[in-house]
Order: C-alpha cells, then structure tokens, then sequence
C-alpha cells in the first residue's frame, strides 16, 4: 500500500509492521496520562526495532520537515508525550530487550522500551537491584523514565533515575549517534551529557540504550503507619525525621481524601477518618525495629493518634500496593464526583524544602477552600514532594477554570517557599510558564541555547517544555 511520500520512505526502512497509520490505532498514540492537555493527531506511528531504526526515522522525518515525538508507554502525567498535529510518533514499544547484566560491575544496558518492573524482575534474580520505582513502574518504560527523571517511593533513600544512569546512546536530530557516559564505576571526562539527556522530555534526541547502575539487593524491611489528625501534622512529623537524621526507605503520605478513594476503589481496610496517613519503612535487616521505634517516635511527639507496625511481609505489601493505587483511585472518585463520569484531575507535582512541607499543606487547604474545589494530596512525602490533584467538572468551564486557579497558586506558593513546579512528573505541556518563572529569563536563555545547538530545526516534541 502506498500513501504520502513520507509514509512511503518509513515503510521502505521499516516495513509495513513498523508503521501504523490506521486511524483508530494511531488515536491510541495522541496522549499521555494527563488530563486536559492538548494533543494533536500524528500522521503516524512508527516502531523501531533498533538504533539503525530509529536513524531512520529522523532522518525521513528530518527530509520531510514533520516533527519527531518519542514515546515510551505513555504514563506520564504533563502531557510530554503527546502528539502534534502531523507529527511522526516514535515508539519505543518494539525496542524492549535487556542488552545485558553484568553483576560484577552491577550494571545493566538495557533498549528504551524495557519496562521498569522487568528490569527489576530480571535483575532481582541475581541478588541486585534497579532502585528508581515510579508509581507507574508496571508499566513506564526506562527510556521514559529516563527522560522525564523518574522518582519514586524508595527515591527518599535512593535518589531518582538520574543516580542511575551511567551512560546513554541517543540518536540526534542529525540522524548521529551520540554516546555520553561510561561503564566504570567513576569517570569525569567532559562536560555531564548524560544528565543533559536525562529529563528532556524526548526534546533533544531519542534515547535508544541506557546503560544503568544497580545496588545490591535490600536487607528485610518493616513498615510502620502514623495516622494524623491533619496533614500539616504528617508534614511537622517529615521534617523532624529529617531533623533528626533518620534515614526511611519510604515515607509517603496520603490524605484523607485519597484514603477515601482507595478504600472505594477496592476496600484494604484503610483507616478512612484518619485526616492523614504517613507510611514509613526501614530496609536495614536487623536495625530495623529500633529504626522503626524512632520513627514512631518522631509521628507521636508530632500528634499521630495511632502508630503501628505491619505484622508481617504481606500486610506490608498491601499497603505499598494501596500507595501505589491512589492514581487509578483518585481517577476514579474524580469521574464520579460529577455526573455523566466528566470529572477530571489537575494534578500538581510541586516539591518544597522539608521544612516547608507542613505551611505547604496548609496552603494547599487554604487554596482549595479559596478557590471552590476538591483537592486530595498524595505524595513522596519524605522528598518535600507532593501531587496535589484538583477536581474539576470537565464540562464545565467554570469548574475547570477554577482548577487552574488552585493549580496556579500551589505552584506560586511552591516556588515562594523555594521549591520547585515539578519533582519528578516533568514540564511537559502543564508547566511551560511555571519552568520559566522557577529558573528566570537566564535560565530559559540557557535552554533555548541547549536547544538550538542540538536540535536547530526544532525536529523533537515541539511545544514541551519551553
Ligand atoms: C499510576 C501512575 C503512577 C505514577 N507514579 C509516578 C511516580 O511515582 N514517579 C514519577 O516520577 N512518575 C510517576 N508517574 C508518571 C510516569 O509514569 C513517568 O513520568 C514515567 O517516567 C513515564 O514513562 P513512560 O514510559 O510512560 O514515558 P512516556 O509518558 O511515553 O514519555 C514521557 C516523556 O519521555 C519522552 N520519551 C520517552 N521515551 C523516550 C526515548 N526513548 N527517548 C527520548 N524521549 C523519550 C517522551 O517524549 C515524553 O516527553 C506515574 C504515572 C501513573 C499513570
């Protein structure tokens, strides 16, 4: 079948299987997770094996002057992954194998495409560990997590992807093939393109193998959960486990709100009148009950009214997994908080210095108040990083207009505080004005400099970020 001559040339360097531009599938490709962001329709869907692939399909795209947008599994929750309107998607779907796993150097190089909980999977087998955990971990593959810098609920003890990315490849707007990084366990040479690459959202190059650190595996962990007559109080009690140099291996919040969610969603045995819930755990084998008896500490003398241990491994386990539902839970009491299934979530991403967490809890109560809507608050509560999500009436302008005040002056209150617009979810489409405000006028200079030297014709995820 023949069609445009672009779609000609990608099937000559693909073949028909890597190129889909059946309507109803190429719609599955428009959008990521976010709610109310625009997305265009691509022209079409590509699905590289490899590196000569992926060259390709720059360079037709290049020849064509049609925008670039690369794609993992669409999880992400800014909008940085959407289409524009004629654009080539580039899927990293077909590009999933792990290249290697070397123990000795506790290292893996792995294809874009690899989900992040087969990476785990597979590399657990061996006594190692891959530690960035995002939520969506699942599903969201290591080149999206890669390029949006991933964090996650272990990320309070072990940093976000960036900690882990040793080396990268990535093709360029060119169609070359840049390496940046190293194998070693130490190397310097250069200036860090690596971290360049790590976080921009697919807008200067696609990222076609990553080579990544691994730990060894945790000691035994055990699990502790404060409930809180406020969330200000969880937040007092962040700040004083920070104080005083505890180091958890999780310490995630969840309000009353999402509690009420989740437990609709599917019932764990929640405490659904506790106005806050912290979650903590210690992963250091025999020290952790002593380390869990001064986190329990630390939430009484900060108001808890309950603190108790998980009894085992698997009552542990089910409440990392209510933790790791309050997304889908929340989408869920969002849609039916308003008829016809319209509601929707605005969902913030802002992250605070931890002694700021509890005034920005505060805030956010304020502001919900202020401005007419629900807003639950979930977040990595041990990072300062927290989602709040708005509630709108997508049917109603007003309602969604009213969401994006309240997600306006969360992120005005974040950046008074000196935090930052996004802790780990990225810029995306959502917080293009907000990047501009947290890093000045020099800043967005800088930006528009990296930009244009790697990626001059503006070929990659136009309209992200900047
Ligand atoms: C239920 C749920 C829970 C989540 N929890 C977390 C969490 O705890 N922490 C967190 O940080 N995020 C979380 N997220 C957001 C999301 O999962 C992450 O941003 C994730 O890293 C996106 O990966 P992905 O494969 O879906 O990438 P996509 O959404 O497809 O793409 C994300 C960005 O990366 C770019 N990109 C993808 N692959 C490449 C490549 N090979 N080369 C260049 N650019 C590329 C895209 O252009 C886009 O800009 C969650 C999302 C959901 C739905």
């Amino acid at each position: 079948m023949t069609g445009t001559p672009l779609l000609d040339d990608l099937r000559a360097a693909l073949g028909d299987d890597g190129v889909l531009t059946d309507p109803d599938l190429l719609r599955g490709y428009q959008r990521d997770e976010a709610d109310l962001c625009v997305a265009g329709m691509p022209a079409v869907v590509t699905r590289p094996r490899n590196t000569a692939e992926v060259v390709a399909v720059v360079q037709t795209a290049a020849r064509y002057g049609v925008p670039v947008v690369p794609q993992g599994a669409r999880t992400g929750l800014a909008g940085a992954a959407n289409a524009v309107d004629g654009a080539v998607v580039l899927s990293t779907a077909a590009m999933a194998e792990i290249l290697e796993i070397d123990p000795v150097n506790r290292i893996a190089v792995v294809q874009p495409g690899v989900v992040n909980a087969v990476l785990a999977g597979e590399v657990g087998k061996l006594g190692l560990r891959y530690p960035p955990d995002p939520g969506s971990w699942e599903s969201s593959t290591i080149g999206g997590n890669v390029s949006t810098n991933a964090g996650g609920m272990c990320c309070v003890k072990y940093g976000v992807t960036t900690e882990y990315v040793l080396g990268l490849e990535v093709v360029l707007a060119s169609g070359e093939v840049l390496r940046t990084g190293r194998r070693t366990a130490k190397g310097v040479a250069g200036y860090d393109l690596t971290r360049l690459f790590v976080g921009s959202e697919g807008t200067l190059g696609v990222i076609t193998e990553i080579t990544v650190a691994l730990r060894p595996a945790p000691e035994e962990s055990l699990t502790l959960v404060a409930v809180f007559p406020s969330t200000a109080a969880a937040g007092t009690a962040v700040a004083e486990i920070s104080a005083r140099g505890l180091t958890p291996s999780l310490l995630e919040l969840l309000d009353q709100t999402h509690l009420r969610a989740i437990e609709a969603h599917q019932p764990m045995g929640l405490r659904t009148d506790a106005r806050a819930l912290l979650l903590a755990a210690s992963d250091t084998g025999p020290r952790a009950a002593a380390d869990l008896e001064r986190l329990a500490e630390v939430c009484e003398a900060a108001g808890a009214d309950e603190v108790f241990a998980a009894t085992d491994q698997i009552e542990a386990a089910a409440l990392l997994q209510a933790r790791r539902m309050a997304h889908p839970a929340m989408e869920r009491f969002a849609a039916e908080a308003f008829p016809g299934g319209n509601g929707g979530l605005i969902i913030d991403d802002v992250a605070v210095p931890r002694g700021s967490l509890a005034a920005l809890l505060d805030g956010v109560e304020r502001i919900a108040e202020e401005c007419g809507v629900a807003i639950g608050v979930v977040g990595h509560a041990g990072d300062g990083n927290m989602h709040p999500n708005i509630v709108v009436d997508r049917a109603d302008p007003a309602s969604v207009e009213r969401g994006r005040r309240a997600f306006d002056e969360i992120m005005r209150l974040a950046l008074a505080m000196g935090g930052t617009c996004t802790g780990e979810h990225g810029v995306g489409l959502l917080k293009r004005e907000w990047l501009a405000q947290e890093i000045g006028p020099v800043g967005v200079r800088v930006h528009q400099a990296i930009k244009a030297a790697l990626d001059p014709t503006g070929l990659f995820n136009p309209g992200k970020i900047l």
